[in-house]
């Protein structure tokens, strides 16, 4: 991978992260709980209910990428990033550019 790559990788995991802060901290005020006594009848309040447990899930997956793309950021900066963790070879451009917390290579993910 070319210095230039590497920092094409880093821009975009990086503005990836961004994204991802600022959709959680938009998503925060509809984690708060349900408040029971709010009045929209049963069913949408089942509805909101479900929609926050979805929520909750969408975050839950948007922390887990985050941390994964920190450790790439990580790996960038100790010179290993786009070696495969299991065999060791490079990782092949394509695949960190469509995946960049890939830590394996294709043949490894298969
Ligand atoms: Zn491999």
């Amino acid at each position: 991978m070319t210095p230039d790559q590497l920092a094409h990788i880093r821009s975009k995991i990086e503005a990836r992260i961004e994204e991802i802060d600022n959709a959680l901290a938009e998503d925060d005020p509809e984690s708060k709980p349900v408040a029971p006594d709010v009045a929209i009848g049963r069913l949408s309040r089942l509805d909101s209910m479900q929609a926050q447990q979805m929520n909750l899930a969408q975050q839950r997956r948007q922390r887990e990428e985050k941390e994964k793309l920190e450790s790439a950021l990580e790996r960038i900066e100790d010179g290993s990033y786009g070696i495969c963790a299991y065999c060791l070879s490079p990782i092949a451009y394509e695949r960190l550019e469509a995946m960049p917390d890939a830590v394996v290579c294709i043949s490894c993910a298969r």
